[in-house]
């Protein structure tokens, strides 16, 4: 299945280049390589998820983005769908390596990491004490001993 790639708008809307709808993809006049680039990279989420599964995801970062204080702005930026688009727009090759479902698991994979770090800090923390007890405990079980 191919995009329905419209072309040559004067302005879609402020300060925007380019929209994917469905699988339609809007573009001004004149873009840059990386503006279709972009778009396409939507286009292949759209497919990945049905389309309103792109739609569903997208709300949901946004307004996920809204409610933790951002500015229109930056939860445009927190959108998952957004984050692979612009990261890999500039590589041209992109879309010919790029791994399926990746982008939806992306937020994920961070968390898990950033988790298996503070985990180990916690832990570390945690044995350290219990080991303190296990000291404690096997003196004072030594001084009983001895009396
Ligand atoms: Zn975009």
């Amino acid at each position: 299945m191919f995009p329905i790639i419209i072309k040559d708008f004067k302005n879609i809307g402020k300060d925007v280049n380019g929209m994917t709808v469905g699988p339609f993809i809007f573009l001004n006049k004149g873009v840059e390589e990386s503006t279709i680039n972009h778009e396409l990279i939507h286009y292949q989420q759209g497919i990945e998820t049905l389309f309103i599964g792109l739609w569903i995801i997208y709300t949901y970062d946004y307004i996920k983005g809204i409610f933790e204080g951002k500015n229109s702005y930056d939860a445009y930026m927190s959108v998952r769908a957004e984050k692979e688009a612009y990261e890999n727009e500039n590589n041209l090759q992109y879309l010919s390596k790029r791994k399926r479902y990746e982008w939806i698991f992306a937020n994920k994979k961070v968390n898990k990491k950033v988790n298996k770090k503070v985990n180990k800090k916690v832990n570390k923390k945690v044995n350290k004490k219990v080991n303190k007890k296990q000291i404690r405990r096997s003196k004072r079980l030594e001084c009983k001993n001895k009396n």
